[in-house]
């Protein structure tokens, strides 16, 4: 079954969170056993699927911006330490990519010459022209945004059609409330921008959400964990919650 928000090489931006690069099973900031499950499935699904796919990868794993303002830290130092977290989780995840044969670049927002191509949104579009797998790293080089954010503008600059957000902790689309705390909370298999920002629904931070609003920019929220769903996200298959 397919929804009509993905058809014949279309353009999608598949948000990773830091914390899918590490395991439970671990202690390790970055569990090579994670990232080659991640990156096998990304790279099976773009080599059988007709698709141009970014992904934005994020530093939770690493740090937070929060974490170190929490502490006293100055706001945007700490931001810019999450933001070369992102660096860190795209290097892993190219390598990994690299190794199951995709061909893939990391576009960093923060210039470092020596680690990655700078972020040109031209340069982006073409890599993806060529069946490359392009890596977002460092979120849009802005502190006081998240990479939920960032991975929506990119998304909407690179005239993506669909942005893919991937969940990990069991919570596997939208709830009407958090179904850990919560027995009876269901999940929606479609809900709007409207009703996700008036029931203060947890999908996205609100700045990521009124964005794609804005933008028409539809969000296929699923559960990344679960094997073959990054397959039925990036396919269009009506798996989790899709945001529109
Ligand atoms: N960050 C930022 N600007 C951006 C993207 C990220 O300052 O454009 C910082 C921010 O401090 C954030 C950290 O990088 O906490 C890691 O990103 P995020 O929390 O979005 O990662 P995720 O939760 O997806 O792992």
């Amino acid at each position: 079954m397919t929804d009509d928000t993905v058809g014949q090489r279309q353009r999608i931006v598949l948000k990773l969170s830091g914390e899918a690069l590490a395991s439970s099973a671990s202690d390790e900031t970055i569990d090579a056993a994670a990232v080659e499950q991640l990156a096998r499935e990304i790279a099976e699904t773009r080599d059988s699927l007709d698709l141009e796919l970014a992904v934005m990868v994020g530093g939770g794993n690493i740090w937070r911006g929060t974490t170190g303002a929490g502490a006293g830290m100055d706001r945007a130092t700490s931001d810019t330490m999450g933001m070369l977290g992102t660096v860190i989780n795209a290097l892993a995840l190219q390598d990994a990519l690299e190794q199951h044969g995709q061909a893939t670049r990391v576009l960093s927002a923060v210039q470092m010459a020596e680690v990655a191509e700078p972020y040109i949104r031209r340069r982006a579009i073409r890599h993806l022209e060529k069946g490359r797998v392009v890596v977002f790293a460092a979120g849009m080089g802005n502190p006081y945004f998240t990479t939920d954010t960032s991975a929506a503008l990119r998304a909407a600059e690179i005239e993506a059609v669909l942005l893919c957000k991937g969940t990990h902790g069991g919570v596997d689309g939208v709830y009407s409330a958090d179904p850990r705390l919560d027995p009876t909370a269901t999940r929606y298999d479609e809900v709007s921008f409207m009703e996700v920002v008036s029931k203060d629904l947890r999908v996205m931070d609100l700045t990521a959400i009124t964005f794609c609003k804005d933008n028409g920019l539809p969000i296929r929220v699923f559960d990344l964990m679960e094997p073959g769903n990054i397959r039925k996200a990036l396919s269009g298959e009506s798996i989790g919650t899709l945001v529109r």
